[in-house]
């Protein structure tokens, strides 16, 4: 049985997870922004944390960690290269390391480049990974500390993760994304489909996180610095993928 997801929307526009594993009872928290809407969804469950995951540093990823706490005294895992600077850790965790939540093997990646430490964890059983603000939903988070390389190198192993993979990313920023990936993509059918898409749901009031990889393949131009068409509109035509990248970025951060 797969772990079953839940989003937990949070603060003016982030979002938590959490991976429940019905047999073992054991239920994992990805992210922490606060603690309301995290404990609210735990007692309306009646799901008992058994651990925190915490993907970076940022303030809206971890501060409601303590007040979780309190009434879920749950081990709570991070990266190494970040202990000094995460709440205080029970498990350091690098690149390539595993442990399990129910069982079932989650892996570690590194994904630098929104800051310098930002961890993803990758669930194969469950085909999900959480990528907060690395890949996001039609996007990648802004690079604070890391370079274009790096967050180049974090993007394309995440593109090499099963395209079924369900991607949990940490806010709700798609909408915008969205109205920048057409910039520079404007002839992409999957992508104007899933802008309409997207414009449907949220005048519903629903979340477009999480999405798949292979829509993000599809559409996030952020995963598509490959694309020729998108190079020829760059006017980029053979260059260095990371080039191309880098340049969608600073657009991005311009837009
Ligand atoms: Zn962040
Ligand atoms: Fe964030």
């Amino acid at each position: 049985m797969p772990l079953e997801i839940v989003t937990v929307p949070c603060l003016s526009d982030n979002y938590a997870f959490l991976a429940h594993d019905a047999a073992s009872g054991q239920t994992a928290l990805i992210d922490a922004p606060e603690p309301g809407p995290i404990l609210a969804e735990l007692e309306a469950r009646g799901w008992t944390l058994s651990h925190v995951l915490l993907t970076h540093h940022h303030w809206d990823h971890v501060d409601g960690l303590a007040g979780i706490l309190e009434r879920h005294p749950a081990k709570v895992i991070g990266a190494a290269a970040d202990a000094h600077r995460l709440p205080p850790l029970d498990q350091q965790v690098s690149e390539g390391d595993t442990f399990e939540i129910g069982g079932e093997p989650v892996q570690v990646l590194d994904v630098s480049g929104h800051t310098v430490g930002h961890i993803a964890f990758y669930m194969p059983k469950s085909a999900v990974v959480f990528t907060a603000d690395s890949l996001m939903a039609l996007g990648c988070g802004r690079l604070f500390e890391g370079t274009a390389p790096q967050m180049w190198a974090s993007l394309s192993k995440l593109a090499a993760l099963p395209d079924e993979t369900i991607v949990c990313s940490g806010h709700e920023y798609t909408q915008s994304n969205a109205k920048f990936a057409v910039t520079v993509d404007p002839n992409n059918a999957a992508l104007q489909q899933r802008a309409a898409d997207i414009d449907r749901a949220r005048a519903a009031g629903e979340p477009t996180v999480p999405s798949t990889l292979a829509l993000e393949k599809a559409t996030n131009p952020f995963l598509r610095a490959t694309d020729p068409v998108i190079q020829a509109h760059l006017g980029m035509e053979n260059a260095d993928p990371v080039a191309v990248f880098a340049e969608i970025r600073a657009r991005k951060d311009r837009f």
